[in-house]
């Protein structure tokens, strides 16, 4: 939070506290006070010289000390050993936001950067150096940009006073508030155009650091650390987790800013439709089957399926079994074969943001893979053709959505078919909907 007054002025003000123009009277000492200048008169100006008296501040750590040793003897011991935060916050220097304490979280447990209004900026080796270290060496698994209502930093920004030095910052905000220009200008209410421009100054900043090399290698990687955006209301103490579509806003970007590639890591998905549970290997899923098939008697239960697969996390509900049953082309079925294992596999890794396609032919197990919502329908078909050794040409393929014949030129985001969220749409391409030319 910016105050009218600048630092200097503030710092003068302060300074001219009579109670701080006069410490040797109030602390007196047998060697008054050795280490700074002889006292001036009352009337002099102010100097760097003038002691400042943090007797309350040494004396409230003192007590603060005290308090945690006797709620935990081992506190300050386990604190200096090492320091292993699961989160990073990027917040706004002002006083009145206080993070860790609005967070309710303790020392250790919060890698911190603040700056004037949350900035992620690509040239601030400040912010980039504690990315660096916060992600690549402490591991966080999760940043919070943290922006706070009656920001400073942002109502400086919407102004048209040059504030000097301090301007090269808020320009930053300015291009936030040029982006959004469409929604910000039909809010007539000054107050709540600026909350909505604080809101939009944290999505902002959180984009850019989902288009940062240090958080996309990371997260390619590892899949972490997810991103989030809050919003501090300092009149009410209230903190706010923003709901903002990252999907949707990446999905825009993504050929801008992708620099990283993430087919390496994806995050996995065991249960419901939101989040990846992350790390699950495939082998891992099919050893499980294996397991539980240890007889070979050729097939697993749904019941057991769905025990196996809680070995990594949620177990998947009765919805997401069947949604899975019908993937793979077993629609009615009570328990899946063992030859159609691999294919339920591909099912529970499938990423975010990626459409399964499976084709089933008579007498074969299903042949699933996946693919993202810019790869076009011939490329489908090509990557089908290989899937299956070639017995099918792409040119004998047609792929159909929802009854209609695709065209080969088509992307899936063309036909509707991008987000992880419209998974639902997915392509079955099933024996009867092949023209296979030329016969088989
Ligand atoms: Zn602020």
């Amino acid at each position: 939070m910016l105050s009218s007054l600048s630092p200097l002025t503030q710092l003068s003000r302060r300074l001219l506290r009579p109670s701080l123009l006069r410490p040797c009277l109030l602390r007196p000492s047998p060697l008054g006070c050795p280490s700074l200048p002889p006292s001036r008169p009352l009337s002099s100006p102010p100097s760097i010289w003038d002691p400042l008296d943090i007797t309350h501040i040494l004396s409230n750590n003192r007590e603060w000390v005290a308090r945690k040793k006797k709620e935990d003897p081992g506190y300050f011991t386990r604190l200096n050993s090492s320091q292993k935060p699961k989160y990073l916050l990027i917040g706004c220097s002002d006083s009145r936001v206080g993070a860790q304490e609005i967070m309710g979280l303790d020392q250790g447990e919060l890698f911190i950067h603040r700056n004037i209004a949350n900035q992620v900026l690509n040239s601030d080796l400040s912010v980039l150096s504690v990315l660096y270290y916060g992600v690549m060496e402490l591991g966080v698994e999760d940043i919070f940009v943290l922006g706070h209502y009656n920001c400073g930093g942002i109502r400086a920004a919407t102004g048209s006073k040059d504030l000097g030095m301090i301007e090269h910052w808020l320009r930053n905000i300015r291009d936030v508030a040029r982006l959004h220009n469409d929604e910000l200008s039909v809010i007539k209410d000054p107050e709540e155009r600026h909350r909505r421009l604080v809101e939009l100054n944290v999505q902002e900043q959180c984009v850019n650091l989902f288009g940062n090399a240090i958080i996309q290698q990371a997260q390619s990687e590892r899949g972490r650390p997810r991103v989030h955006g809050m919003v501090y209301d300092i009149g009410t103490g209230e903190l706010k987790h923003l709901d903002i579509d990252f999907k949707k806003v990446l999905k825009k970007y993504r050929d801008i800013y992708a620099v990283h590639d993430f087919s390496k890591h994806r995050p996995k998905e065991i249960g419901g439709k939101g989040g990846g549970k992350g790390g699950v290997e495939a082998e891992e899923i099919r050893r499980a089957f294996d397991e539980v098939d240890d007889s070979s008697r050729g097939w697993i239960t749904k019941g057991e399926l769905q025990v196996a697969l809680g070995r990594f996390g949620d177990e998947p509900s009765d919805e997401r079994l069947d949604e899975a049953f019908r993937a793979v082309g077993m629609p009615d079925a009570d328990r899946v074969d063992a030859r159609a294992f691999d294919s339920l596999v591909r099912v529970f890794t499938k990423a975010e943001g990626e459409v399964l396609v499976v084709v089933s032919v008579p007498g074969d197990n299903a042949i699933p893979f996946k693919c993202g919502g810019t790869d076009t329908v011939g490329d489908i078909k090509e990557a089908l053709s290989e899937a299956r050794g070639g017995t099918l040409k792409p040119s004998q393929m047609e792929l159909l959505h929802d009854g209609k014949v695709l065209r080969d030129e088509a992307t899936l985001e063309d036909c509707g078919l991008e987000t992880f969220a419209e998974i639902e749409q997915r392509v079955v391409i099933t024996p009867d909907q092949f023209s296979v030319k030329g016969g088989r």
